[in-house]
């Protein structure tokens, strides 16, 4: 059901006997959350992936292993992207071929990805497109809603730390998240939303409904439930900045979300219902 009036999708009715005060700690994931600058990334990672496959002596065609690798690149999309690589090399050894070291194929991807959004980034740097452009629609005024609210904002993402504080800042974004901004590493065991979450619940000693998170993707998710949060599913549709991606939506339900949004429009009902008490 909908929030009366808004575009607010209520997957957990219990969300509506509002929890007494909104969450202090909110966490939100990057790519498609806040930030579009690397939409369309999958339309990258796919093909990049299908020649690597095709290039082993397997028999399917492009068809066949291009629906085999979407399916493997979005089940671990919100993980660091090393992930999907080392996924990546054990399907090309599956299928009897001598895979490189994962990072290398990490590195070729971001290559790819970098000629793609490099105008992107630099437009933003030189203020010839408006910042707000490349965001879903009301992450500037939702984050700046909660930060009056006293609310303390983290980051996580799977995307290199280097790469996310440079988009931060190039969004203009950055000054709401400060130093409580996570991301990839190369040493991609140090860091992971789990353990994010983990230690920002254990260091704020939240309890049940003390944190809130939004995320576009399944991992985010499913971590702000284990931790006991509110899981806000950001059902993006990251190409025409308005609607709902259904295929986000049911994965987003599936994790767990409580609630489903397609972007920020409608802020202000979204906060009070988090038992936030705006004016
Ligand atoms: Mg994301």
């Amino acid at each position: 059901m909908f929030l009366p009036g808004t575009r607010i999708e209520i997957i957990n009715p219990e969300l509506q006997a509002a929890p007494a005060a909104g969450p202090r700690a909110v966490l939100f994931d990057f790519d498609g959350t806040l930030s579009l600058v690397r939409e369309g990334w999958p339309e990258v990672m796919i093909p990049m992936m299908v020649k690597h496959l095709e290039a082993t002596p397997t028999t399917e065609t492009r068809a066949d292993l291009a629906n085999q690798v979407e399916e493997f690149v979005m089940r671990l999309n919100g993980k660091q992207t090393i992930y999907q690589m080392i996924q990546l090399a054990d399907e090309i050894r599956h299928r009897g071929g001598t895979p490189r070291d994962p990072l290398d194929y990490k590195r070729e991807y971001h290559d790819l990805l970098w000629q793609r959004i490099e105008s992107r980034v630099a437009d933003l740097e030189e203020n010839r497109v408006d910042q707000d452009l490349l965001t879903v629609p009301g992450s500037r005024e939702l984050l700046a809603a909660l930060a009056a609210l006293g609310c303390d904002l983290y980051l996580a993402s799977g995307t290199d730390l280097a790469f996310v504080q440079n988009e931060l800042n190039a969004l203009g974004l950055a000054k709401f998240f400060g130093p409580r901004v996570a991301g990839a590493l190369d040493d991609y065991k140090n860091f992971s939303k789990k353990m994010v979450i983990e230690r920002l619940v254990r260091e704020n000693h939240l309890g049940p409904g003390g944190l809130l998170g939004f995320g576009d993707g399944y991992v985010e998710i499913e971590e702000v439930k284990h931790a006991g949060g509110i899981a806000v599913g950001v059902a993006s549709d990251e190409k025409h900045r308005t609607g709902i991606n259904e295929w986000k939506r049911s994965r987003l339900i599936r994790a767990g979300a409580d609630v489903i949004i397609p972007d920020y429009r409608d802020s202000a009902p979204l906060l009070r219902l988090m038992g936030y008490r705006t004016s």
